[in-house]
């Protein structure tokens, strides 16, 4: 199917892809947060029609391999996309990012990669559900599965709705941002240490559910800590591939609990995008203040510059015709 892409994030797995850090497969076609109206349709799609509003998936179960047949379609092993490749208009192909390539007026994706959603949500706020928003709240909500009542810290400023939300972060302005958002606690740990501080902050014990959401061995090594006995810790950032983490196996048993990695947060895009895109709709759920700034595609280089200066939470494209 063809979508007219009407706004597209600009993350932070756009700026690995450019970096080579993923692989080496150039040229790419970036952009993969993104919601546009269904254009044109193949002959046998029939989950979506021309005039549609969409938001873009970049897990789309196939509902024939092991997991999807056991009803865990979450752990797809074999996600599909456009078996077709986007190409430059020399006929180059283009990589697509996470198997979508958004920043583009039009994108080409397989049928099951776009959910439909209410057409009332403001497209730049929608497009963020397709991956940054899906994945701090399917961590939550999905991997970690936070109770009432719950303590909960997170490494690397994302957002939850817990009874203490402690927010970790060296970067003031994200801990002001996780303060607007709801978080009870900040701790800067490039002041201090945070697994002590969130000892403080929970009468010693540390936190039912910790969440390691930047990719770092040493900031998971510190999540790690920071549980309470039988507590969990969710890993939602993305480390390379170099990276190793050293933990003392004595801990590891000693503590009990759980270690769970949250990848697109578990999530099924189908079931849980409208779901997100009705609690925006209701004011439950501000999308609208993730979006920092809304750009023109020229911009994306800007945008990822002021990404790295830690500026922006989301720098958005915008396709001012679609
Ligand atoms: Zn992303
Ligand atoms: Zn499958």
């Amino acid at each position: 199917m063809l979508v007219r892409v009407q706004a597209c994030g600009v993350c932070h797995t756009d700026l690995h892809y450019r970096e080579g850090a993923i692989n080496d497969e150039f040229p790419f076609l970036l952009g993969h947060e993104a919601s546009g109206k269904v254009e044109a349709v193949g002959p046998d799609v029939t989950n979506v029609a021309p005039g549609d509003f969409v938001v873009l998936a970049w897990r789309a179960p196939c509902g024939q391999c092991r997991s999807c047949l056991r009803g865990r379609p979450w752990y797809c092993f074999d996600s599909r996309n456009a078996s077709q490749k986007m190409t430059l208009e020399d006929g180059t192909p283009l990589s697509a990012a996470i198997g979508i390539g958004a920043f583009a007026e039009v994108c080409l994706v397989a049928a099951g990669q776009a959910v439909k959603v209410d057409p009332a949500a403001r497209p730049e706020a929608a497009g963020l559900v397709g991956c940054g928003i899906m994945a701090g709240y399917g961590a939550i909500m999905n991997t970690a599965r936070v109770e009432r009542g719950d303590t909960v810290a997170v490494f690397g400023c994302g957002l939850v709705g817990a009874c203490k939300v402690i927010a970790v972060d060296v970067d003031q302005r994200k801990l002001e941002l996780a303060r607007q958002f709801g978080a009870t606690d900040l701790v800067d740990s490039s002041q201090v240490n945070p697994v002590s501080a969130i000892r403080e902050l929970t009468g010693g014990f540390g936190a039912d559910v910790t969440v390691e959401a930047v990719g770092r061995p040493e900031v998971m090594k510190q999540a790690f800590h920071a549980r309470d006995h039988a507590g969990t810790m969710i890993q939602s950032g993305v480390p390379n591939p170099k990276m190793r983490v050293d933990l003392g196996m004595l801990d590891f048993y000693g503590r009990g609990g759980a270690l769970r990695p949250s990848w697109y947060g578990d999530c099924l895009p189908t079931r849980d995008f409208p779901i997100l895109i009705d609690l925006y709709l209701r004011g439950r759920y501000d999308l609208d203040r993730f979006v920092s700034e809304t750009i023109a595609l020229d911009q994306v280089e800007e945008a990822f510059a002021k990404m790295q200066r830690n500026e922006v939470l989301r720098s958005v494209v915008v396709f001012p015709d679609a």
